[in-house]
């Protein structure tokens, strides 16, 4: 057992106060993923800042006709929330692809964005990984590489960020709110993970000591054309080997604007405006999706045990990109069960 102190933040700035204090300390939310690390010995935190009291589990329309989600929003009141349910469907789908009903139960919308990679060997400390200890070593690069990356990643690290609802936040456009010491900032969605270059240690580009306050949505909810296809080893209950969400502005049987987004393929959610460019202005039709899955499976490098991924991830954009257009998701319902 090693020994952590346990404190409560009572607001957002008592929060940010407990976190500038202790570099060491961790913000614990539903702690489905902190606390999993910390009985694996990944993650040894001096102290765990509880912020299950802080004024942020509130899902509220913003003037601009987008909505605000309070980073403590369960993911499961995220996905059966009314307005996400009718206005960002794709959204509400990839949230209940993820976990189990009791893991959505508990899981926040801060912690599924911060949530570390499913990498094996990033679990197993008898083995080098340099994202839990850097300069050690990448063990899956010549190791059991079959869930790992294929695009973006590095001789560092080739882990994917396993959150089904980052993929749907990817093509929406999602724009991350968060404070600090200092101040408050908004971070494109875009920005907010990164690559692993030769810091795989770092996922986001939060700083140190800032907290994620809110997720804002704009308005473009693709709520007529959309899908959200995520391809797994088992029916529920894993990660995705390959996740595609798609968004569609159709006029007519001509594309208006086109946003795709992969999961389970890299270190972040993979899009390529190329490929969105390539959508844009095109008959919806199979040639003009063959083309955009081209463009975003250009740069693949796949290892010993994932190449299958490879042609997964064209089938599964081709798929998407036709379920969206047919306006037929074949994504799980997000109706509630009883
Ligand atoms: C068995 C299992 C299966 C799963 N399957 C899936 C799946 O298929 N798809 C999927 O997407 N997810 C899956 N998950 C992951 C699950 O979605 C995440 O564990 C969950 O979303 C994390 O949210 P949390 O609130 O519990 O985070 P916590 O565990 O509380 O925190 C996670 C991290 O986020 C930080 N953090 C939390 N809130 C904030 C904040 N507001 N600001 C700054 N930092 C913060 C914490 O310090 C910590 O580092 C699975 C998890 C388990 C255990
Ligand atoms: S892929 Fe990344 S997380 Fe996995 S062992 Fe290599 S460095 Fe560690």
């Amino acid at each position: 057992m090693i020994n952590f102190e346990y404190a409560r933040a009572g607001d957002v700035a008592d929060a940010v106060r407990l976190i500038a204090d202790d570099p060491a300390a961790k913000l614990v939310a539903g702690g489905t993923n902190l606390i999993d690390l910390m009985k694996m010995d990944v993650e040894r935190p001096t102290k765990v800042i509880d912020i299950n009291r802080l004024p942020l589990n509130q899902i509220e329309s913003t003037p601009e006709g987008g909505l605000r989600i309070g980073a403590l929003v369960r993911n499961t009141d995220l996905a059966y929330h009314p307005l996400v349910e009718q206005r960002y469907p794709v959204l509400a789908s990839a949230i209940m692809a993820g976990a189990s009903q009791q893991l959505r139960n508990v899981a926040s919308t801060g912690g599924n964005l911060l949530q570390r990679t499913r990498c094996h060997y990033f679990y197993d400390t008898a083995t080098p990984c340099n994202k839990r200890e850097p300069g050690s070593g990448c063990s899956a690069i010549h190791g059991h590489n079959r869930m790992h990356a294929i695009l973006g990643a590095s001789e560092a690290c080739i882990a994917v960020h396993p959150s089904d609802m980052c993929v749907a936040l990817a093509i929406l456009e999602a724009k991350i709110h968060v404070t600090g010491a200092s101040d408050d900032r908004v971070i494109a969605f875009a920005e907010f993970h990164r690559l692993p270059g030769d810091t795989p240690q770092r996922d986001t580009n939060l700083k140190a000591g800032e907290i994620v306050t809110a997720v804002e949505l704009p308005p473009q909810g693709f709520f007529k054309n959309y899908t959200y296809l995520k391809i797994r080893d088992r029916l529920s209950y894993a990660f995705a080997l390959v996740s595609v969400a798609v968004g569609l502005d159709l006029n007519r049987s001509v594309i208006a604007e086109g946003r795709v987004a992969l999961g389970g393929v890299a270190h972040k959610p993979w899009r390529d405006p190329q490929a969105e460019d390539a959508l844009c202005g095109q008959p919806a039709n199979a040639e003009t999706f063959s083309r955009a899955a081209n463009i975003l499976l250009h740069d693949v490098k796949a290892y010993e045990h994932n190449i299958f991924k490879v042609d997964l991830a064209r089938r599964c954009i081709m798929r998407a990109l036709t379920q969206a257009a047919g306006g037929t998701p074949q994504s799980q319902s997000s109706k509630k069960i009883v």
